[in-house]
């Protein structure tokens, strides 16, 4: 079993960063490969490293993509994109919102993110200065948002269900009018419930394949978080990507499902929901009614 264990030799260890960066110049490697390298060299300790990254990456990417949409909310310009025009979240709604998130992030996500580094350990996930192609980070991120999506769709249907929901999923449900913040405002037990499919599929695509570089993991739970915070941003603009991509869910799709409970339980792609019959909406329901009706005349 692959270790991730010395991504850089011992001898090129720095004492601050500026001389891990001096000291990995000598191996002559690309900006981004230096920087992954200088990151190892100055800590020396692979799994710290690791884990410290993967709980800086969550950390700012999520707050970060959460910032321009708390500004957005202030602008009375952007008004005319809010799905839910009449339900802006006020400043403290949203610090509410915020603390309940960082309380979660330390005390669940935590322990879970340092052991990440040891789950990949044991299943042969590299770390090393070589970088996969553009091409392979694509198709296996592309891979993992198919895989994450489907298992969203039936955890999430699942939480629906009427015990799971009181117990576990309600939380979720506090803002019938989400906002960005409001992506990670969850249960303890959903955030592990929902966040397998973040980080399983990594996990078993290394497992079966021996291939899969950890940069290519950063890059999928960048993606992932930037799709969870947009989705709950609660704007649907002119140029937002469904508009181009239509199976691809977006705010507006997610909106829905706060705002009429039912339906719409997939997370990046509208396709489960279409197939399995649960969009949400009055229009959804409508046509769903009429459906129903044109069969039961056929029956007759
Ligand atoms: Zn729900
Ligand atoms: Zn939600």
């Amino acid at each position: 079993m692959e270790k991730l264990m010395h991504v850089v030799p011992p001898e090129y260890a720095g004492n601050t960063f500026s001389q891990a960066w001096q000291n990995v110049g000598a191996l002559d490697l690309p900006l981004m490969q230096r920087l992954w390298a200088t990151w190892y060299a100055y800590f020396q300790n692979d799994s710290l490293a690791t884990g410290l990254m993967i709980f800086c990456v969550h950390e700012i990417f999520y707050f970060g993509r959460c910032l321009p949409w708390m500004l957005i909310d202030v602008i009375p310009y952007f008004r005319r994109w809010k799905i839910q025009d009449q339900k802006i979240p006020s400043q403290r709604e949203q610090w509410a919102c915020l603390a309940t998130v960082l309380l979660t992030h330390f005390t669940v996500e935590l322990p879970q993110i340092w052991s990440f580094d040891w789950i990949c350990g044991m299943f042969g996930l590299s770390a090393s200065l070589e970088f996969p192609s553009f091409i392979t980070i694509c198709y296996q991120v592309a891979m993992f948002f198919i895989i994450e999506d489907a298992w969203h769709y039936w955890n999430h249907r699942a939480l629906h269900w009427g015990p799971l929901y009181r117990w576990i999923h309600k939380m979720h449900h506090k803002y019938s009018a989400p906002f960005g913040l409001a992506a990670e405002y969850a249960s303890p037990i959903e955030v592990m419930i929902l966040g397998l499919g973040t980080i399983g599929p990594p996990i078993v695509w290394c497992y079966i394949t021996k291939n899969l570089h950890l940069i290519t993991v950063y890059v999928w739970v960048i993606l992932r978080l930037f799709q969870a915070v947009d989705a709950h941003s609660g704007y649907e603009f002119p140029w937002s990507l469904h508009h181009f991509l239509p199976f691809w869910a977006g705010a507006e799709h997610h909106d829905e499902h706060h705002q009429f409970f039912i339906g719409n339980y997939a997370s990046s792609f509208r396709w489960w929901d279409y197939v399995l019959d649960t969009n949400a909406g009055p229009k959804a329901k409508a046509d769903r009614k009429f459906r129903a009706a044109q069969k039961a005349k056929k029956l007759q």
